[in-house]
Parts: C-alpha cells; sequence; structure tokens
C-alpha cells in the first residue's frame, strides 16, 4: 500500500461554488466542461478532484472556506460587505455538507474521528475509491466573520483553524502584500480563538503580523502553505529567523506548488512552468532549507494549495494533477531522505501536530 497524504490547504469549496467544478467527477470530465470558457485564466486547467484524491491517497486535507471583504476603491477582489462575505461561506459549507451526505467527504474535528479515519484509511481490505477524503475546516482570512461571536457559530460547525487575514487589507488583519498589521479586533479574535484551542494559521499575515501572533497567541500554531524566502525573496515567503521561530513553537510548514512561490523567476500569467523547467523537485529545495535550519525533517509537510486559483499553467510542468503529489516519494529517496523522513513529509508531521491540537 502507498503512503497516506495530508494536505493542509485546499480550496475545495470555492472551486466547487465559485469555479462550478463539480470535484465528485473525474478529472477529464471536468477539464472538458470547461475547454472553451474565457472566464479565468486556469479554465481546462484544473488538477484537484476528489476522484485523483483518492487515487494519489491524499486522504486527509485541511479545506477552506474563503471570502474577502474589500475597502471601496481597493484594487482585490472581494464582497463588499462581512454579511456577502459571511453568507459565501456559508455556501462553502454547505457543499462540505452535500458532500458528506453522498459519501465523498467526511469532516474531522476531534481527535476521535482523526484515529478513525487513519485507521478506515490504513484498512487495505477496503478499496480506496470506497474511501470519503477526510477533512479539516479551515478560515482562510477572517473577513467573513461578521461580529466575534460568528467564531463560536463557525466552531459549532467544526472550523478549526483561522488565517487571520489573506491577500490585500482586510478587516482583523492586513495580509499578503501589505505592510499592515494585525488589528485590535484580530487580537481580539486570538484571544477567543485560544479559548477554543483553535489552530492559528500564520500564512498570509504580514511580517509584522507574524511577529503580533508568535508574541500574542499561545494556542497552537501552523503555516499551512508557505515556502521559503531565502530561494524565494518576497514578503509571502518565511524568513528564516520565522522559520526559527515557527520551529521553536513545534510549528509544521507546508510546502506549496504555486511556482511562483517555488521560483523567483516565475511571473503570474507571463511564465511557463515547462520553459523555466519548474518541477516537483524544486520544493524540496524549500524543504531541505527548513530541515537545515531545524536539524531535522519534523517540521516540513505538504500544503499544496493546487487549484487555489491557478492550474497546470502555473504548478510543475511534471504532474498533471494532484495524485501525482506520491511522486515525491522516489523524489525524496534521490534526494537522500529515507522511508522515516518520507513518512513525516506525507502525513507524519500534520499528525503529530492534529493530535496535540484536536486533544
Ligand atoms: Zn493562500
Amino acid at each position: 500500500m502507498r503512503r497516506l497524504i495530508i494536505d493542509a490547504h485546499l480550496d475545495l469549496a470555492m472551486n466547487a461554488i465559485e469555479w462550478n467544478r463539480d470535484l465528485a467527477q473525474p478529472l477529464d470530465a471536468i477539464r472538458n466542461r470547461e475547454l472553451h470558457m474565457p472566464d479565468k485564466p486556469d479554465r481546462g486547467k484544473g488538477t484537484v478532484c476528489l476522484p485523483e484524491l483518492r487515487k494519489g491517497r491524499v486522504g486527509l486535507v485541511v479545506a477552506t472556506q474563503l471570502a474577502r471583504v474589500n475597502r471601496f476603491g481597493s484594487s482585490q477582489t472581494g464582497w463588499n460587505s462581512p454579511q456577502q462575505a459571511w453568507a459565501m461561506t456559508q455556501a462553502q459549507l454547505t457543499w462540505y455538507r452535500e458532500m458528506e451526505l453522498i459519501g465523498e467527504m467526511t469532516q474531522v474535528t476531534n481527535l476521535l474521528q482523526l484515529e478513525r479515519h487513519l485507521e478506515l484509511w490504513n484498512d487495505g481490505e477496503i478499496p480506496d475509491n470506497d474511501k470519503p477524503i477526510g477533512y479539516i475546516l479551515s478560515l482562510e482570512g477572517a473577513d467573513s466573520l461578521v461580529k466575534m461571536d460568528y467564531l463560536h457559530r463557525a466552531y459549532d460547525e467544526g472550523l478549526r483553524a483561522v488565517g487571520l487575514s489573506h491577500f490585500g487589507p482586510g478587516r482583523y488583519a492586513d495580509g499578503t502584500k501589505t505592510a499592515g498589521a494585525i488589528h485590535p479586533s484580530g487580537i481580539e479574535l486570538m484571544k477567543a480563538m485560544e479559548d477554543l484551542n483553535m489552530i492559528l494559521d500564520i500564512t498570509h499575515l504580514t511580517d509584522r503580523g507574524f511577529e503580533q501572533a508568535l508574541e500574542c497567541y499561545q494556542g497552537p500554531i501552523w503555516a499551512s502553505h508557505h515556502n521559503v524566502r531565502h530561494i524565494v525573496p518576497n514578503q509571502r515567503q518565511l524568513s528564516d529567523e520565522q522559520i526559527k521561530r515557527l520551529i521553536g513553537r513545534d510549528a509544521v510548514i507546508g510546502g506549496m506548488l504555486d511556482c511562483w512561490a517555488m521560483d523567483v523567476r516565475f511571473i503570474d500569467t507571463v511564465s511557463d512552468p515547462w520553459q523555466l523547467d519548474i518541477r516537483l523537485d524544486h520544493l524540496i529545495d524549500h524543504w531541505d532549507h527548513i530541515c537545515q535550519l531545524a536539524g531535522n525533517t519534523n517540521h516540513i509537510a505538504i500544503g499544496s494549495d493546487l487549484d487555489g486559483i491557478f492550474g497546470t499553467e502555473q504548478s510543475p510542468w511534471d504532474m498533471n494533477s494532484i495524485a501525482d503529489l506520491q511522486l515525491f516519494e522516489d523524489l525524496l529517496l534521490k534526494r537522500g531522505y529515507c522511508n522515516e523522513d518520507i513518512d513525516r513529509i506525507f502525513h507524519g508531521n500534520w499528525l503529530r501536530f492534529l493530535r496535540k491540537a484536536l486533544k
């Protein structure tokens, strides 16, 4: 049996609701339906659907709800009110519930459910095709929480991880492509999250926000989809100092497969991964760097971000779908990682983290 993979960042519901993708269908069918659709640059180039997750033994994912609120005049896209953004996240949640109803997915909110789900995926008697994809619900950017008490409503629906910001200025914290901070409301939100022992996702915080988060937040912290600034020198990635601080908190960092975050030469909508020869192997350079800083392989894992508003046009050319995450086994062996390391990267590090966080 091949190894189980945990991917800590997939925007599944966003693809279902905003891209109108029926992720229960085979990948070819989804691509074929989009062949002549001009509305988005990644049409017909998606890499993620539930059958491909099963094919790649990606049996557990962290799946997002995602809806931004935009200030008047901002260049980012988003909703014009927190109520609209909340409504969008509720549509996304309803899609996850519908997938549960037809046995495609199952929600994991506590340790018991986690262990049961792992037992199922470790059961070689049951074909993987008959197993539901487990998901831990995460909110990428907190804009949609209309007021503080919405966090409790979301927690009751199984939300277990929150990132305060996404791109641009946010309601609780400013995010990627700004130099802003976590707002007083964001500090208050972190206190409420701490009481619930929720996971704080530091991905998409600014450098100042990162500092504030590590200072204020005493609960579990991870970086769900994040690469290394030493290799790709922009603020979206983690500096060595930040990586060391995350290691000090026993955090885990999910490596991502957006070419823009893998190779400094890549320019959105201009570059071609094949021309620049960006392969899956590039991500191992990022992982290597973190391992050198840590002195071990305990803090790296997968947070692919595949189909996070890009498709094959912006992911490594030697992969076709998310099932190809399994190719990392051979690539890692070639780079000198041992079997135990590969287990840790594929699932072990996220599991260590989750077992502690969901207790
Ligand atoms: Zn993201």
